[in-house]
């Protein structure tokens, strides 16, 4: 297969780092095959895309935004024709099966042709004066340069989450992809530029996070950031951030539970828990990584999910049949296999799978087993922490009401859902489950564009993506009056 050689794009042009530095991304389900060579690049390459960006947006602001969405429009059209070429390339990049990977540059498409549609709203309000004459209104403003840090796990879903937004309100933009991913980026990106997006609208700086990242959430030019990751590393931009006033939107990790009432259609909870524990292998905020049962339907689902995850086929996400890729990386590789021992010192019982597949198909890759432990506590570090795997955490409880009260006592609160056939105990739980997305007889996964997207507790800081709710990260609200009465009129006082 093909390697690319890529450089940043600033001002409209490819441009190696000014480091001199390039890096390798390999296939993670082969690391004998080499996807690209990408630049290393460091602050002063930050310096000039910023530079690129904040001249760019000079013109950029005045295009009216219904023109702008126009763009949009062509490139969801351009995304849509190139579906089939970009999931191949993404699955070679990081991993995750075709089907998936189609999924995520549709993701992309449906925020396209959205975001696009929004160029004829980004609606303000207009209220009464309290004064005669006197008219008054609220629009959302451009803010200027944003930066955008994301992670690799949705390489052009997440970009299009952010990019979108932030240029139809009228910003420029410059992103920092994660060192995994940075060819997926590249292809979005390409086919704005396609659609007749005008130089230095959107400039890409590919590099590790504190060579490349950190210069961009310290630029002075840059008042908004918008950074999906760890709570780590999100934490860390947000502090930075602070020291310069900035506005950073966090979205970080999840720790989403599936309850299973008594009463549910155990048929669907296995193929919901299949797909949201082992979709994406577990690699995605909202997979979900812990099974709450109430005991009366404890041993039956455990079997029969057991028999289920031992038939998943685990491989190269371009092969046809295969069910579950392989984990991003050897530094992921070795965080879950810390958290299957920290489980089994727990006391939580191995059910199936805890270790990396290292036999021949899987020696050229990062492959993990589909794992299950039973006997979970609450309390347990497995059933508290982020893993970021193909590992599943069972809970016993003995009723609802300690269902919700497990689901909510962890740090993170993005997504959650329960199966159960009865329509009281479901709304109880919507108004209950303290998190920003709720499922009821659907697993933890499976986000739609066009409604707000994130979660409370560590999951962020208040700001949530998609929806028309990612405008308040990338505008700035203006209020206007406007005084036709010819005097002086004082609010409050005349
Ligand atoms: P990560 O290690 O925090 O990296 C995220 C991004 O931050 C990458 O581009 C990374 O660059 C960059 N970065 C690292 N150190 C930095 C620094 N000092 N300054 C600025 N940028 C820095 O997270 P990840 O492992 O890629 O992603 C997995 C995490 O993302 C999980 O916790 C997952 O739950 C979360 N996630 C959340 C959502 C959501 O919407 N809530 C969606 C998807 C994923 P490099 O990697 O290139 O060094």
């Amino acid at each position: 297969m093909s390697t690319v050689v890529m450089h940043n794009l600033i001002g409209g042009e490819w441009l190696p780092a000014q480091t001199g530095v390039t890096f390798e991304n390999r296939n993670p389900a082969d690391q004998d095959d080499l996807v690209g060579v990408f630049p290393a690049s460091g602050a002063a390459d930050i310096d000039r895309a910023v530079a690129a960006a904040a001249q760019a947006y000079q013109d950029w602001r005045l295009v009216p935004a219904p023109r702008r969405a126009e763009i949009l429009f062509r490139a969801a059209h351009l995304l849509t024709e190139r579906k089939e070429q970009y999931a191949h390339a993404m699955t070679r990049e990081m991993g995750k099966v075709l089907e998936e990977t189609r999924g995520d540059v549709q993701e992309a498409i449906d925020m396209a042709y959205y975001m696009a549609g929004e160029g004829r709203r980004l609606f303000g309000q207009t209220t009464p004066s309290e004064m005669p004459n006197k008219f008054q209104m609220s629009v959302r403003a451009p803010i200027g340069v944003v930066g955008l840090i994301t992670p690799w796990n949705f390489p052009m879903a997440i970009p299009s989450w952010k990019i979108l937004p932030a240029l139809v309100a009228g910003n420029t933009v410059v992103i920092k992809p994660a060192e995994d991913t940075p060819l997926s980026t590249v292809h979005f990106v390409q086919t704005l530029i396609d659609a007749g997006l005008p130089p230095g609208v959107v400039n890409i700086v590919m590099g590790d996070g504190p060579s490349a990242g950190e210069p961009l959430v310290l630029h002075p030019q840059v008042p908004v950031l918008s950074f999906t990751g760890s709570v780590a590393t999100g934490t860390h931009v947000a502090t930075l951030g602070a020291q310069h006033r900035k506005r950073v939107a966090l979205e970080l990790g999840g720790k989403n539970p599936i309850i299973v009432m008594h009463d549910a259609d155990l048929d669907l909870v296995l193929n919901g828990v299949l797909w949201g524990a082992f979709g994406t292998t577990g690699q995605r905020c909202t997979a979900t990584s812990r099974l709450i049962v109430q005991r009366d339907v404890l041993d039956e689902l455990t079997t029969r999910l057991l028999a289920q995850v031992q038939a998943l086929v685990v491989g190269n996400g371009l092969q046809p049949g295969v069910q579950v890729g392989p984990v991003i990386n050897q530094q992921q590789l070795e965080t879950i296999s810390r958290y299957v021992a920290i489980g089994q010192a727990e006391g939580a019982e191995l059910l199936i799978g805890g270790q990396q597949l290292r036999e021949p198909p899987y020696d050229r890759g990062s492959f993990f087993a589909p794992t299950i432990f039973g006997g979970v506590r609450r309390t347990m570090q497995i059933a508290q922490e982020e893993i970021f795997g193909p590992v599943l955490c069972i809970i016993a409880v003995d009723d609802f009401d300690e269902a919700i009260a497990v689901a909510n006592d962890v740090p993170y609160g993005l997504s959650a859902s329960i199966y159960t056939r009865d329509v009281n105990r479901a709304f109880r739980a919507m108004r209950d489950l303290d998190t920003g997305i709720v499922y009821i007889n659907a697993p933890t996964i499976g986000a739609e564009v066009h409604l707000p997207f994130g979660g409370t507790g560590a999951t962020g800081n208040g700001h949530r993506e998609s929806g028309t709710a990612t405008f308040e990260v990338f505008t700035e609200w203006k209020s206007i009056y406007i005084d036709y009465s010819g005097t002086l009129q004082r609010a409050q006082i005349d």
